[in-house]
């Protein structure tokens, strides 16, 4: 699976401490797109889902509120994913992935490793980023176009009250850089 970066905790990207993942590689190519640097897959970036989940499991999993997946496109590589999701969804329930894709597109892509996917994200938030349409306010949604899906009805109250905190951003540093993690505002003027 092509991942770029792995970080923990993320309180940016969805409720409470979380392990955030970026995957490499999206076929879209949306305008003022927010991770430039991750639209082309790396294959030197490839490690194996058994590796993957070697290094979550160094970090307590008790810790470990939620996990949110972003890209890239996460679902540009359907087959690590779910490989992905169905061992990690055994002790992490609140998952989360971002995709460019419309839910319904999704849906329509006939590929029995994306569907099976749906059976264990928790949350979806799908739709391409359309910087005309950032409001600069709504929490985890980029642009008002995107959806969030509760495919784990559970979990909508208590993104219910994180999302009504508004957008968060955190600084972190990696790799001797400081990073800006979390949904940004527009940088054209409103
Ligand atoms: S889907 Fe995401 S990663 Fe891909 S081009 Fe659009 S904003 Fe960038």
């Amino acid at each position: 699976m092509q991942i770029d970066r792995l970080l923990f905790p993320v309180t940016a990207l969805g409720p409470g401490n979380r392990l955030a993942i970026w995957t490499i590689g999206c076929h879209k190519r949306c305008k003022k797109c927010a991770n430039p640097e991750l639209r082309m897959f790396d294959k030197t970036k490839n490690i194996s889902v058994e590796q993957l989940e070697n290094m979550i499991l160094k970090i307590d999993i008790m810790r470990i509120d939620g996990i949110t997946i972003s890209g890239g496109e996460p679902f540009a590589q359907p087959s690590e994913l779910k490989k992905f999701l169905q061992k990690i969804s055994s002790k992490v329930e609140d998952i989360l992935v971002f995709s460019g894709y419309t839910y319904e597109e999704l849906l329509k892509i006939q590929d029995s490793d994306v569907q099976e996917c749906f059976k264990y994200i928790g949350v979806l938030i799908s739709g391409e980023y359309i910087d005309e349409k950032n409001d600069n306010k709504t929490a985890l949604i980029a642009s008002t176009n995107q959806k969030i899906y509760f495919l784990k009805e559970n979990l909508k109250e208590k993104y219910k009250k994180y999302m009504d905190k508004g957008r968060q951003i955190q600084n972190i540093f990696w790799k001797d850089e400081l990073m800006s993690v979390g949904i940004h505002n527009s940088e054209r003027s409103v």
